[in-house]
């Protein structure tokens, strides 16, 4: 048996898609074919990161429209520049839709060209770790950094979650 007849032809073959940002404009026209390809060679499962506030509410309804579709939420470190206090809480009110099942797409990211101070990253980074440990759910983590020198207080947080 070939990898095609593994994919297609015999449903041997259970695939997931653990980043896919189906909510991006570039996809309005085509999505319900997208889905319908990724199902087509085995993509069982798709789950698709919000990266900020504003594309929250369109993951949120892609779930919704898809079976075997399913969100993350969180805030991705290009993103968090404006990150106020009680941002986590709306974080943690939109990671109670029963089609959540992981807090991303978040981490660091020293790109030259990202506005967002390292800082602020780090700090926004840790308070979703905590709300993905506090929620028991996966993260989803962009690293474009030295995350293997996680500050320990990060560490501390992943060492607890599987
Ligand atoms: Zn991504």
């Amino acid at each position: 048996m070939n990898a095609q007849e593994l994919m297609i032809g015999r449903g041997l073959m259970h695939l997931v898609d653990t980043h896919c940002h189906l909510n991006s404009e570039f996809f309005n026209m085509d999505r319900d074919d997208i889905v319908a390809r990724a199902r087509a060679v085995g993509v069982r499962q798709i789950i698709v990161p919000a990266t900020k506030f504003r594309n929250i509410p369109k993951v949120l309804t892609i779930t919704e429209q898809y079976e075997g579709v399913y969100g993350a939420i969180g805030i991705y470190p290009r993103y968090c520049a404006d990150w106020q206090v009680s941002d986590i809480n709306r974080l943690r009110q939109s990671a109670k839709h029963k089609r959540v099942v992981a807090i991303g797409e978040i981490g660091l990211d020293y790109s030259w060209n990202n506005k967002c101070p390292r800082e602020t990253q780090h700090r926004v980074f840790a308070e979703q770790l905590k709300l993905a440990a506090d929620l028991d759910l996966p993260v989803i983590i962009h690293n474009f950094s030295e995350l293997c020198r996680l500050p320990s207080t990060h560490r501390s947080i992943s060492a607890g979650m599987q």
